[in-house]
């Protein structure tokens, strides 16, 4: 399937300069949301996750469906603010200022295999900072998988730690 012609490319989105890559145009097609999901969990499955991770707010689009079908529990990682119980947090540096990620301190025992998976893979910095809240929470984190990578921003670079793929690519 190819995915990229279900991918709506927005100008200048959210500010001046930058190529929007919008999924909600993937996701509305059952067909190729289906198709798309299927194909994470079949390169997934190998690494023998026992947890997805998606990070706010697009990683629980794809991550909470590949769960589902893999038959294993889904872990949200959020924003400040939003999880209720006790949570293990990481911060990272943003172009300008910063941003933190959060996660439950009992979501994850320590010593279980996860997968984060989240729509794009840009910069790398979100991932960087998931996978470095996961070995905080003392997950062993086995890989990542994304719908979208935009391969010149180099993301891959922060992530060579970890076994990384992606479906569409635009280079
Ligand atoms: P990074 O931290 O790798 O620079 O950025 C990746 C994060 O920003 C992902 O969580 C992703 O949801 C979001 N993101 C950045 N650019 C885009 C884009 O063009 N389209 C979409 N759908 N998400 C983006």
């Amino acid at each position: 399937m190819k995915f990229n012609e279900h991918i709506r490319v927005i100008a200048d989105f959210p500010k001046e300069g930058i190529s929007y890559k919008d999924i909600t145009t993937l996701l509305k097609n059952g067909d190729v949301y289906r198709a798309a999901v299927n194909e994470m969990v079949e390169k997934i499955k190998p690494w023998k996750p026992e947890v997805i991770v998606g990070p706010e707010a697009r990683g629980f689009l794809l991550g909470a469906p590949v769960a589902y079908a893999l038959g294993i529990g889904f872990v949200p990682v959020r924003k400040p603010g939003k999880l209720p119980a006790r949570t293990i947090s990481e911060t990272y540096a943003l172009e300008y200022g910063s941003d933190t990620l959060e996660v439950h301190a009992d979501a994850i025992h320590s010593g279980e295999r996860i997968v984060v998976v989240d729509d794009l893979l840009a910069t790398g910095g979100t991932m960087a900072a998931t996978a470095n809240l996961m070995r905080k929470i003392g997950a062993d984190v086995v890989g990542m998988g994304f719908l979208i990578e935009l391969t010149f921003l180099k993301g891959r670079e922060k992530l060579v730690d970890y076994p990384v793929f992606s479906l569409v690519e635009y280079e």
